[in-house]
């Protein structure tokens, strides 16, 4: 039995594959909107204000950040392309956070051209900005190295190679306040698909102190602080996904024991969640297509791990739900396969299901971040397009799937005859 649920009816879908036929990816906007809302309400109490910039990375589709937009959000982004994918979709200047590392000078150019703020990843990175002229705000990434013990999917910080030491970091602030920078931003990540809300708690624990002796040391206030992405969404119907209220709860206390005692004037506090925000609200929707008998079960599906890759890169667990079979016992374990000529390329193994059929639609949940993102050509394989459920219940399409053009797209083969 499914304890997961799919926000549609096996006839709903079946009318949305008549205009779009599988595979492609299903957005819930209702889930999308609510999860946005119950995220910022959960930290209405932070006097400075409170904004999450959804990372743009997760899910970078225009008409979705239209929609985080209008529910408060800003974007955080990483890339030239993601930058104006931002500003396309409405969400301009400081509403834009750009957190990159390993920065070509461009990318920091239009950055400043809109706007955005900068996230410093590095003390050198200072100097190469300053060669286009500092920005009025400026942040810094701290890497707390040994003093965090880290989560097993972004490893432990002293490897990660992002941001600055503890050293650097006074350093950093100091030669940028000496240049010029009038306000001041701190930030940190050392989280990836975390779900204990705990962990979390630490960092900001870590973090607040960090800004009060950086405002002790160097008499500078911050404008904000950013907590970074990683949290966590329960992938497996047995786990439970993270409570904002106890992470706000825990870091409205943190709050008075370090800003208000530490005399720091009120921060803004920021996030920069992708996966929380879309990851569950998106589905693969998939046919089966064959069906395989040899030493195990295998069902065949119209997509492959060129649109979702997470199960065969990293043996993600990603639930299956056969639309109309929902309540239905599992009637023994299959695999459920791609197409590709890769044999990781199953979005299930040895899962239990109830008896399908060919023909039979599939959801694969917890798809809508780092999904189409992650997607790829490898094998010719043109990705799939994306759909968005709307709150009345209709579908519009806001990507469509790949063409045979598009893949031929970065070849000139007029050349090719006389080559
Ligand atoms: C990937 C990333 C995020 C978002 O991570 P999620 O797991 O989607 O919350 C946020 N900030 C930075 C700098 C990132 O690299």
């Amino acid at each position: 039995m499914s304890t997961k649920k799919v926000p549609l009816t096996r006839e709903h879908i079946e009318e949305i594959i008549k205009t779009y036929p599988t595979p492609f990816y299903l957005y819930d906007e209702k889930g999308i909107r609510e999860r946005a809302r119950a995220f910022k309400s959960a930290f209405d109490w932070v006097p400075g204000g409170f904004k999450n910039y959804y990372a743009v990375k997760a899910l970078p589709n225009p008409y979705i950040l239209k929609i985080l937009k209008e529910e408060g959000m800003g974007a955080d982004c990483s890339s030239l392309p993601e930058l104006i994918l931002s500003d396309r979709a409405g969400i301009t200047g400081e509403e834009i956070m750009f957190t990159s590392n390993d920065t070509p000078l461009e990318e920091f150019r239009k950055a400043k051209e809109l706007g955005a703020i900068i996230n410093l990843d590095d003390i050198t990175h200072l100097p190469f900005l300053e060669t286009i002229g500092l920005p009025d705000l400026l942040s810094f990434r701290y890497n707390p190295g040994p003093l965090k013990e880290g989560n097993d999917i972004i490893g432990k910080p002293e490897e990660a190679k992002y941001g600055l030491t503890r050293e650097q970091l006074s350093e950093g602030f100091r030669q940028a306040r000496d240049r010029g920078v009038k306000r001041f931003g701190l930030h940190t990540m050392v989280a990836s698909n975390e779900l204990n809300v705990n962990y979390f708690i630490e960092t900001v624990e870590l973090l607040l102190a960090t800004a009060a002796d950086l405002h002790r040391e160097l008499g500078i206030d911050f404008d904000f602080i950013n907590f970074g992405g990683g949290i966590g969404i329960p992938y497996r119907p047995e786990q439970k996904e993270v409570d904002f209220g106890a992470l706000s709860r825990g870091m409205k206390e943190l709050y008075g024991k370090y800003v208000t005692a530490g005399g720091l004037k009120d921060p803004r506090i920021f996030f920069e969640s992708g996966r929380a925000v879309t990851g569950p609200f998106g589905y693969l929707i998939t046919r089966v297509i064959h069906k395989k008998d040899t030493y195990k079960t295998y069902w065949g599906t119209d997509s492959c791990m060129a649109d979702l890759m997470r199960p065969g890169m990293y043996g993600a667990y990603h639930h299956v739900t056969a639309f109309g079979k929902e309540d239905r016992a599992p009637a023994g374990t299959c695999d459920i396969t791609g197409s590709l000529c890769e044999n990781c390329d199953k979005f299930a193994v040895d899962r239990p299901m109830p008896e399908l059929e060919i023909g039979d639609i599939l959801a694969i949940h917890d798809s809508g971040a780092h999904g189409r993102a992650m997607g790829f050509n490898y094998n010719a394989k043109l990705r799939a397009g994306e759909i968005l459920l709307r709150e009345d219940g209709s579908a519009v399409q806001i990507r469509r799937r790949e063409t045979m053009e598009d893949y031929f797209a970065t070849l000139d083969m007029s050349g090719l005859d006389s080559f």
